[in-house]
């Protein structure tokens, strides 16, 4: 096993208890760290304030030992789910951070585009991959997502989850699918509007994601496409793209 490292983590936020809400682990109570910095640059990010350099000042290095004090804080020592999301976490030293949870029962989970293997993928409880569809901007390095696949082995349990605008994503997110059709698949309706990181009252178009979430239901039933999975962002719902719920 490699040696852990103790180099600090740059953190944007830790927050929660509060549920994860979306994908494979949707409803689950959670605590969220969030790490700053991203290598991609989606047009319709909804956490900018993890991903872009303005924001910079914003973010803290943390010891693995001052993270792990704020999950317990959090969490009253229960051991619980923590969510490891960005920005890309898998830019940060996170092995140690895991290392120390699961001392305590703390499971992990991490979410990455997938454009960064990291060996401690194998350490973790689950590794949700979240390749971006066209919309986004971004083009995916299939490459490097194997190299995710292939560093997490069969430690987490893998899925894929992919954000969805129009039909040339869920196009993407059909054949991203078939490359890796051991892996469980989520879709969800992307949400257009981002507001700004400081910006406590924001405001989605819920009626616009409703409307893609409608839409994404009648494609997976026309297309046949049965093991797949169709799931709001749950906390897009309740709270909007407000941050620290
Ligand atoms: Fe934002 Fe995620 Fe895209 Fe990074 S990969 S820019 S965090 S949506």
């Amino acid at each position: 096993m490699s040696e852990i490292s103790d180099a600090p983590v740059r953190i944007s936020e830790i927050f929660g208890p509060t549920i994860q809400g979306e994908g494979l682990l949707i409803g689950l109570p959670t605590v969220f760290v969030r790490t700053g910095g991203c290598d991609y640059r989606c047009s319709w990010c909804d956490t900018l304030h993890a991903v872009d350099s303005e924001y910079r000042g914003d973010w803290k290095p943390m010891s693995s030992d001052d993270i792990w004090a704020e999950v317990t804080r959090l969490s009253g020592g229960v051991p619980l789910t923590v969510s490891l999301s960005g920005g890309n976490p898998a830019i940060q030293p996170l092995r140690g951070l895991i290392a120390r949870g699961h001392r305590e029962n703390y499971r992990f989970a991490l979410e990455t585009q997938g454009s960064i293997a990291k060996d401690w993928f194998a350490e973790l409880d689950y590794l949700v991959l979240s390749p971006k569809p066209p919309s986004s901007g971004m083009d995916t390095d299939w490459a490097a997502l194997s190299n995710c696949l292939e560093a997490a082995g069969h430690g987490p349990k893998v899925a894929l989850k992919f954000v969805i605008f129009d039909d040339t994503d869920y196009a993407y997110a059909r054949s991203a699918s078939a490359r890796y059709p051991h892996l469980p698949v989520y879709l969800q309706p992307g949400n257009h509007t981002p507001p700004p990181p400081d910006d406590d009252d924001a405001i989605v178009d819920i009626d616009g994601v409703m409307d893609r979430m409608l839409w994404l239901v009648d494609k997976v039933s026309d297309d046949r496409w049965f093991d797949v999975r169709v799931l709001p962002q749950l906390h897009v719902l309740l709270w909007g793209n407000k941050r620290g719920v």
